[in-house]
């Protein structure tokens, strides 16, 4: 995926390069976020990796009205989206962010080149990492036809013999939503604790097949799945492989605001981590947001850009307090000085209070 050849280069300090805010990510989360924000007419700058989770897949499901779209083509949209209401996107990976000094909220955010920019808000939507099972082959196929999502791929492996590959208690509960799909469902145990008589039973009453032994590897030819060998050297024909990856939040940049990815389990089994946060997408940091799979480890496209505009609006209506606040008191300040607005204690007394420790940032030129 190419964000075009604009580069980000810092020169010299400056106030243009302060944003109110600055989005980290630009998958659909932080994409829908910029295009809420932009059209709020607040200064926001995307940096983004240009790694989406999706993008081994050829193409995005259930984003009603763009149905089937490749992936790389509904965030190109979005960038334009969010451009020509004035937002900009740019390349970049972002290494980390820290609380500006002084009284008011704000944020360095520091990128992995050296660069610096200001945000008075931050939004993170980095997404998450599928951290996949260690059987060859499960890594090459990923998105293909090794698949971990029904509703993503459900329909393009419909009435295809499928297998379940266990490493987790849910390749049960896989199993049985895959037979949604297709007749021909087989769960392979590989590392799976033992089955309960009640999953027998379930598996059973649905014709699924159950493989006990582990898997060795996949069996791929003219590349495509064929099978699925155990390490007892026997191959059983399947064309989709399903599989239960850890899903890890991608969230190293916010060590430094103290902020830890929290394990989320599921009937006791840890399913991945992620960044706590209210519906709004507000953290534990006063300031710093966050949207997408990076906070919901079962977002999909559309909702994780349904979480972003919501991050967007209470970002905006956090702002809009905040300029609230120092319109007031700028309105004080110069009734408090009858010498006029103008006069040169009034003018040091409202810009101290207006932009705080905003009055000097870092410019950024295009190379
Ligand atoms: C194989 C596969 C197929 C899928 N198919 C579908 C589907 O058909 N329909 C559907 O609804 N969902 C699908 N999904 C789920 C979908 O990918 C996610 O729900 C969606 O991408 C989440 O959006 P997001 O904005 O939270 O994160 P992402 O789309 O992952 O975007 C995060 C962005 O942040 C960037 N980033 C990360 N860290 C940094 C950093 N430090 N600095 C700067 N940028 C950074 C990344 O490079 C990336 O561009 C699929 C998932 C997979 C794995």
């Amino acid at each position: 995926m190419t964000l075009g050849a604009e580069v980000v280069k810092v020169t010299e300090q400056s106030e243009s390069d302060s944003y109110d805010v600055v989005v980290v990510g630009g998958g659909p989360a932080g994409l829908s976020a910029a295009l809420t924000l932009s059209r709020a007419r607040r200064s926001v700058l995307v940096v983004d990796g240009g790694q989406p989770r999706n993008a081994p897949a050829g193409h995005v499901h259930n984003y009603l009205g763009r149905e089937g779209i490749p992936p790389g083509e509904l965030l190109a949209i979005g960038r334009r989206e969010v451009e020509g209401y004035g937002g900009r996107v740019v390349p970049g990976d972002v290494a980390g962010a820290e609380p500006t000094d002084g009284p008011d909220i704000g944020f360095v955010v520091r990128l992995a080149e050296g660069m610096s920019v200001l945000g008075r808000r931050l939004l993170v939507t980095t997404g998450l990492v599928d951290e996949l099972p260690d059987v060859p082959g499960v890594v090459e196929r990923w998105g293909r036809d090794v698949l971990h999502c029904p509703y993503c791929h459900g329909w393009e492996v419909r009435d295809q013999p499928i297998g379940v590959l266990a490493t987790v208690p849910a390749g049960v509960y896989q199993a049985l939503l895959f037979r949604q799909w297709s007749a021909d469902v087989t769960l392979f145990l590989h590392t799976a604790p033992p089955l309960t008589a009640e999953q027998v039973e379930q598996l059973a009453a649905r014709d699924i097949t159950v493989v006990p032994g582990e898997v060795a590897g996949l069996e791929v030819t003219d590349d495509e799945l064929t099978g699925v060998r155990l390490s007892s050297g026997r191959v059983v024909a399947r064309r989709a492989v399903v599989v239960a990856p850890l899903f890890s939040a991608r969230a190293s940049l916010l060590a430094r605001l103290s902020m830890e990815p929290a394990q989320l389990q599921v009937g006791g089994f840890v399913m991945g981590t992620r960044i706590e946060a209210d519906p709004s997408g507000a953290t534990s940091v006063r300031g710093v947001h966050v949207a997408g799979n990076v906070a919901d480890l079962h977002a999909q496209v559309l909702t994780s850009a349904a979480a972003g505009l919501a991050a967007a609006a209470a970002l905006n209506a956090d702002l809009m307090a905040e300029d609230t606040g120092r319109a007031v008191a700028a309105l004080r300040a110069g009734r408090e000085h009858p010498a006029g607005v103008f006069s040169g204690p009034s003018e040091q007394e409202v810009c101290d209070r207006v932009l705080g420790e905003r009055r000097h940032g870092l410019s950024q030129v295009r190379a």
